[in-house]
């Protein structure tokens, strides 16, 4: 798995630092005067899934979880195939305020689809919580509240992002060598 690495984009200290600084601006923007306040986290699986995992422990407030699957990169595709979505397991989001857990926003597709979804499912508010947010229009056009950081238009992987499903137990956001993707 090492070996296939061709460069580390961003090391795991930077992830876990920029993930606690999104976490405190979350906290603060969803936390009433008299610190209450009530969230539910939608990751969207698997790629937000650890991502969320590591920003859901540094929000202190009462929370719920809902669980969405939008599948985008079938298999061994490194360009988006149309958007699938699975929101059987997100629970009654009548009122809520929630905030929408995404590893990368690229063609945009997937948020432009799953936000409308959830304010149609009685929402009070959506906001976006992207760890990764590619430079290409298509990305930075699409309106998202929290971004971790900005990254060249590359296909990347680890701390949640795959590759046919590998990958995504690598602590660091690395790209993958040529040889990887010319095997398949
Ligand atoms: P979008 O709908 O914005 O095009 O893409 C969102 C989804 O596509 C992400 O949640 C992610 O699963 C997948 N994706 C987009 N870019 C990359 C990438 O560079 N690497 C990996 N592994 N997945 C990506
Ligand atoms: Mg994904």
């Amino acid at each position: 798995m090492h070996a296939d690495i061709e460069r580390v984009l961003i090391p795991r200290e930077k992830i876990q630092h920029r993930v606690r600084e999104l976490a405190e601006q979350i906290t603060h923007d969803h936390m009433t005067k008299n610190g209450e306040g009530e969230v539910t986290i939608v990751p969207i699986l698997t790629g937000a899934m650890i991502f969320a995992c590591d920003l859901m422990r540094h929000i202190p407030m009462a929370m719920k979880i809902g669980l969405m699957t939008v599948s985008s990169y079938p298999g061994t595709a490194t360009t988006s195939q149309g958007v699938t979505i699975n929101y059987k397991k997100v629970g009654d989001l009548t009122g809520r305020h929630v905030i929408l857990v995404d590893d990368i926003l690229d063609s945009g597709s997937t948020i432009r689809a799953v936000v409308p979804m959830l304010r149609d499912m009685g929402a009070a508010t959506v906001r976006v919580c992207v760890l990764l947010r590619k430079d290409r229009p298509e990305a930075t056009q699409t309106p998202a509240d929290y971004v971790g950081f900005d990254i060249p238009d590359e296909f990347v992987v680890g701390y949640g992002l795959d590759y046919d499903d590998y990958y995504r137990n690598l602590p660091d956001v690395v790209t993958l060598k040529r040889e990887v993707y010319a095997k398949s």
